[in-house]
């Protein structure tokens, strides 16, 4: 009998990925990971657990340049040295102007940042080691990512996160058609910049329609969603009919699309922010949704990508929503 156990790895280290603070009351708080971490340890889902490694400088230069990660040192020095808990990070330097205001620092913000960048590339090299058989992660680390762009961040958003992992088995691991999906509420307008013209990357968004100014809106240079690599779907008007427009994405267009493309490797851009239940956008989706979305997924990476399939935590802001569709998610992955 062709009988394969699937298993599961978690990334996660809180104390880590805690140690990056935004200020009183703000959505992109610690405890976010703290609340994952205890919701999938209480259900079990922690059972194969790793420790993240920092991405390299050389690594995340596979998406943002050089002033920019200097800029993050400089000004993350300058905090530890004034004894500053936390601040909005100052743009001045900034060469793109589409950033938002809303992008805290703190003096553990590199550090941080480079843990929740190294997280999914600690993910990818343990599956394609292939030692038991995993093929499956889920990485819990903040800040977010797909906000980022070359040249700053935004939106809560320090390093891409997925776009660094996505150029990583591209441009050095030789994959040849990686697909990001992303589930989050917002469009990953710097996911979209950092990888639309690769070759090598399908963006698969779904998304609160911008073009009525929901961040982060449409000024940023983004070109329409007609693209060989780019899928974007805007979704708009009540809850319950986002939340059909949103699996009706997943199954009409994602699906067929995929059949063509054959994607050799898949990342999530797993944001649960779209959660009913959200505190800052919510979509209409319900727990239910996250597995069946991510069972898409699965049966997708297990026809083309060997089962391949590494999701990393991007928005999401109401605690119990974010535990309850975390479980979803990863019993799912199974
Ligand atoms: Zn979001």
């Amino acid at each position: 009998m062709n009988f394969k156990v699937e298993r599961v790895v978690i990334v996660a280290n809180k104390e880590i990925f805690m140690a990056h603070l935004t200020g009183h009351n703000h959505p992109e708080s610690p405890q976010r990971v703290e609340a994952i971490e205890n919701a999938l340890a209480s259900a079990k889902l922690m059972n194969e657990t790793i420790l993240p490694r920092q991405a390299t400088q050389e690594e995340i230069s596979l998406c943002h340049d050089k002033c920019y990660q200097d800029e993050i040192t400089s000004q993350c020095e300058k905090l530890k040295a004034q004894n500053i808990p936390y601040k909005t990070f100052d743009t001045s330097n900034c060469h793109e102007d589409f950033v938002s205001g809303d992008f805290m620092i703190s003096p553990n913000t590199l550090q941080t940042s480079l843990y929740a960048a190294g997280a999914p590339l600690t993910a990818i090299e343990y599956i394609l080691d292939q030692k038991n058989g995993t093929s499956r992660a889920f990485c819990i680390v903040r800040p977010p990512g797909h906000h980022a762009h070359q040249c700053t961040g935004s939106g809560f958003c320090v390093f891409n996160n997925v776009a660094i992992a996505a150029k990583y088995l591209t441009d050095k691991l030789d994959f040849k058609r990686v697909l990001i999906v992303d589930w989050d509420a917002h469009h990953g307008d710097g996911t979209q910049a950092l990888v639309e013209n690769s070759g090598n990357i399908f963006y698969f968004s779904t998304h609160k329609d911008t073009s009525t100014g929901f961040y982060p809106g449409d000024h940023w240079g983004g070109t329409d969603n007609q693209q060989k690599f780019v899928l974007n779907c805007p979704i708009s008007g009540s809850k319950e009919n986002c939340r059909q427009q949103i699996l009706e994405a997943f199954h009409s267009q994602l699906i067929p699309r995929m059949e063509k493309y054959q994607p050799d490797f898949i990342l999530i851009s797993c944001g649960f922010d779209a959660h009913e239940n959200d505190s800052l956008v919510g979509l209409g989706l319900k727990d239910e949704d996250y597995a069946e979305m991510t069972k898409i997924c699965v049966e997708i990476a297990k026809k083309y990508a060997k089962g391949r399939i590494v999701s990393v935590l991007e928005g999401g802001y109401d605690l119990k929503a974010i535990s309850d569709a975390a479980k979803s998610h990863v019993q799912a992955l199974y």
